[in-house]
């Protein structure tokens, strides 16, 4: 069965491909099948087959093919065009790819299309921008001899995805891929394959060449595996936890493939005496409690100066109960909805039960929400030892850690005693004070007065065990493009 038709919770019914998408069509996967479950009822979607070795093999040659014929042929103007035509194309369908993702991930539909379909429908637009503006440099050595570089597409790419963003986080992977002349094989996460797979069909009307684009659902530990050690693959790009990240490492060395990894965070916030308290209450609440907490720059460890420490952590919960309306991600003006899986359910109360028992004291939620799904009350905590686990691991939940800071030096050692370097935030009215501390705070992004608000222009990616490589912005041509040096002898003779 390659499709299955499906009524979404809003009433809108489509034709979901369950299958996989190889050298331009659906054709039945020989791995293991597996579910998918709407977190908002625990209750099954339906069953999607998993690809195999052997189909990660099919995908391989199909993208290889590709990327040896007619793709490499096309000009860097064409390229772009493709590339706007997938915009247009995710344009028109963004309200079903959006209501795809809230039911797949839990994630309010409001935000699945106001926030994570606005920046895939950008991202694809920005790259087609960027399609015919990649090249490399002249460089001056002496007059007897000419020398520049090209920057050359990598070859096929594997792009391992996340469930917590579906359907952007493909558009962060493949829109610069393509734009740099590489071809694609995604594998999206067990938990939200539908977008991916839907992809397939934008692919397909665009009318991009077979090949060019290969989707690939499956388990990690089968699909994601086979294709982080093919030695067809010349590029794994990966968002996930660290711990998955090293081993994708290691599959990854069997031919040194280039790799961009994005793995977790837990990232600080730091509130200054001298804050607009007001705004470092609103943008510290939505840096931790968006998306149920499920972001790799979540700011989960909030540290507040002891003058204002007191009136902080009492405006953070009084706002969190009265902003964060937790409830079925179909509602209007729900913004939090169920944890993605009940892995995750089960995880994140572990943590909290953790919390509790190493004596940290919740100022507000900390237990499930009863009824079906995996809902869980936005959790705050403070008085909380640093060695704790809380204060030390990555949740990935809604569940924040507030603790008090006296000086400066104070905060910067705090927040930087972590393994992590993904993100971090600070609120100052002093604009040295700022730009000190951030460049002090050992982050790949800082926020000087926000937090979360992420561009696709600008680069993404973490210091420490948060990562490698950079996505977005040009960086991201970085990292999808290999530097030829060519030398030309214009009369040295030997
Ligand atoms: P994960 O890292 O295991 O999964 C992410 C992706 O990697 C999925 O597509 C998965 O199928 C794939 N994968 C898993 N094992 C693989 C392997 N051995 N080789 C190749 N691919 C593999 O994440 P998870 O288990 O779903 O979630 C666990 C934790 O990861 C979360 O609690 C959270 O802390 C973190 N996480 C972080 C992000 C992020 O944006 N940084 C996203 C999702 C999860």
């Amino acid at each position: 069965m390659a499709s299955m038709n499906l009524t979404l919770p809003n009433g809108v019914s489509y034709e979901q491909p369950v299958d996989l998408f190889i050298n331009g069509s659906y054709r039945a996967a020989t791995g293991e099948p597996f579910d998918i479950t709407d977190p908002s009822t625990a209750k099954l979607v339906l069953t999607v087959n998993g690809a195999s070795i052997a189909d990660v093999d099919d995908a391989v040659n199909a993208a290889r093919a590709a990327f040896d014929g007619e793709w490499s042929e096309i000009t860097p103007v064409e390229r772009g065009d493709y590339l706007r035509k997938l915009a247009e194309l995710i344009d028109r369908d963004r309200a079903l790819i959006a209501a795809i993702d809230a039911y797949d991930s839990g994630k309010p539909y409001s935000v699945a299309l106001d926030a994570d379909l606005d920046e895939s429908y950008n991202v694809f637009k920005y790259y087609a921008g960027w399609a015919d503006k990649i090249y490399g440099d002249t460089i001056d050595t002496s007059p007897s001899k000419l020398a520049y570089t090209l920057q050359e597409p990598l070859g096929v790419c594997g792009q391992i995805i996340p469930w917590n963003f579906p359907f952007m986080m493909l558009a962060w992977k493949v829109a610069p891929a393509l734009a740099c002349g590489n071809v694609v094989i995604v594998k999206p996460a067990e938990q939200t394959p539908l977008s991916a797979l839907y992809f397939g069909k934008i692919v397909q009307e665009a009318g991009l060449p077979d090949g060019v684009v290969n989707v690939l659902p499956g388990l990690g530990s089968v699909t994601g595996k086979a294709l982080a050690g093919h030695l067809g693959v010349d590029k794994i790009a990966f968002t996930g936890s660290t711990n998955t990240g090293r081993s994708i490492m290691k599959s990854a060395s069997a031919n040194l493939k280039n790799i961009t990894l994005e793995c977790g965070g837990k990232s600080p916030l730091i509130i200054f005496d001298d804050a607009n308290l007001e705004q470092a209450v609103k943008w510290a609440h939505g840096g931790i409690m968006d998306n149920s907490g499920q972001v790799c720059t979540s700011t989960s460890r909030i540290y507040v100066q002891d003058g204002v420490y007191d009136d902080f952590a009492k405006a953070f919960v009084d706002y969190t109960k009265k902003v964060t309306v937790v409830g079925d991600p179909f509602k209007q003006d729900v913004q939090h909805g169920p944890q993605v899986s009940k892995a995750q359910f089960d995880r994140v109360l572990h943590y909290i039960e953790a919390g509790r028992k190493a004596g940290a004291k919740i100022l507000s939620g900390g237990s499930k929400i009863d009824g079906e799904g995996y809902f869980i009350q936005p959790t705050v905590f403070t008085e909380a030892d640093e060695n704790a686990s809380i204060v030390r691991e990555e949740i990935f939940g809604p569940v924040v850690v507030i603790s008090k800071f006296a000086t400066e030096n104070e905060a910067v050692a705090k927040a930087n005693n972590t393994s992590y370097g993904l993100a971090a935030a600070v609120f100052t009215e002093k604009i040295s004070r700022g730009h000190r501390v951030a460049r002090k705070l050992q982050a790949g992004m800082v926020w000087i007065n926000s937090s979360g608000d992420s561009h696709f222009g600008i680069p993404f990616g973490g210091y420490k065990s948060s990562g490698i490589g950079r996505e977005l912005g040009r960086y991201a041509l970085d990292a999808y493009t290999q530097t030829k040096a060519i030398h030309v002898n214009l009369g040295t003779e030997l």
